[in-house]
């Protein structure tokens, strides 16, 4: 189901008035985790005045280490979906347990996988019947056909609508955190008809190169991005403030997106 040769045309997945995979680019912006209510209304509001379309942010979060900050949980969900709708903006956010799907599925517009879930392979069945848009990311080891085979679970479910993150892999290289993987966009959107989204942001791991990285994903033909953006990135309550942007770093690069390509 994931394959263009049984789905020619480009999936194009609309939600309100946004059109992800139709040709207009699609851009998610926020923190890693939702901290509190003032911080994710104060973020919404500059994702929206920069021209953002969707609000990023975890309520769960997937940590390397047990003892690490795991994200404020349901609260977190209910205050995000408050400043998306305050801000008009659309949500997305990641889940991490087939238990959690539904609540998730009830304040957030779209679901996330993270890296270290695309083969939990329940967690994506039960996405298949969740209603919802999925943002399935590739696996920090996964083969373009792994990445795919994980999409079909959700397709298979009776989900049509997911869409493929490139969020960089694991290789020998250690300045960045992953090594984003810019093949992978247009030869997943030849070998698929699902939208490709870049996260250029936990592909480098670091600030700097976000907005190269950002351009060159544009360049690739990328979708949509989704960038961590974060308004005291220093006292984050993740690791990710190293790798967030600024909000005026991010206004730019969005400023400057408009020269590239048109946003939504
Ligand atoms: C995130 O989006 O904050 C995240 C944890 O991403 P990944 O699963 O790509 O590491
Ligand atoms: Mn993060």
């Amino acid at each position: 189901l994931a394959s263009r040769d049984f789905h020619p045309e480009n999936t194009v997945i609309s939600i309100g008035d946004v059109k992800i995979g139709g040709g207009d680019l699609v851009i998610m912006g926020g923190p890693c985790a939702v901290e509190s209510p003032e911080q994710i209304d104060e973020i919404a509001g500059l994702v929206k005045a920069a021209g953002g379309q969707v609000l990023r942010g975890g309520a769960f979060k997937p940590r390397t280490g047990p003892y690490s900050f795991q994200g404020i949980g349901v609260e977190g969900l209910v205050m995000m979906a408050e400043a998306g709708k305050k801000h008009g903006l659309l949500t997305i956010t990641e889940v991490m347990t087939p238990e959690y799907v539904d609540v998730c599925a009830e304040y957030a517009d779209i679901l996330q996988v993270g890296t270290r879930n695309m083969q939990n392979f329940d967690l994506l069945r039960k996405l298949g019947a969740c209603g919802k848009p999925v943002l399935l990311k590739r696996g920090f080891s996964a083969t373009y056909d792994e990445f795919l085979n994980a999409a079909e679970y959700i397709l298979a479910g009776g989900n049509p609508n997911v869409m493929l993150c490139e969020r960089g892999i694991r290789t020998f290289e250690t300045y960045t955190r992953n090594t984003l993987d810019l093949s992978a966009i247009p030869v997943l959107q030849s070998l698929s008809h699902l939208p490709v989204i870049s996260d250029p942001s936990h592909g480098t791991g670091r600030r700097e190169l976000v907005e190269p990285m950002t351009k060159a994903s544009v360049a690739a033909g990328a979708d949509g991005l989704i960038i961590e953006m974060h308004t005291d990135p220093d006292n984050s309550m993740t690791g990710d403030g190293v790798q967030s942007l600024f909000p005026d770093q991010f206004a730019a690069l969005l400023q400057d997106l408009e020269k590239l390509a048109p946003i939504v």
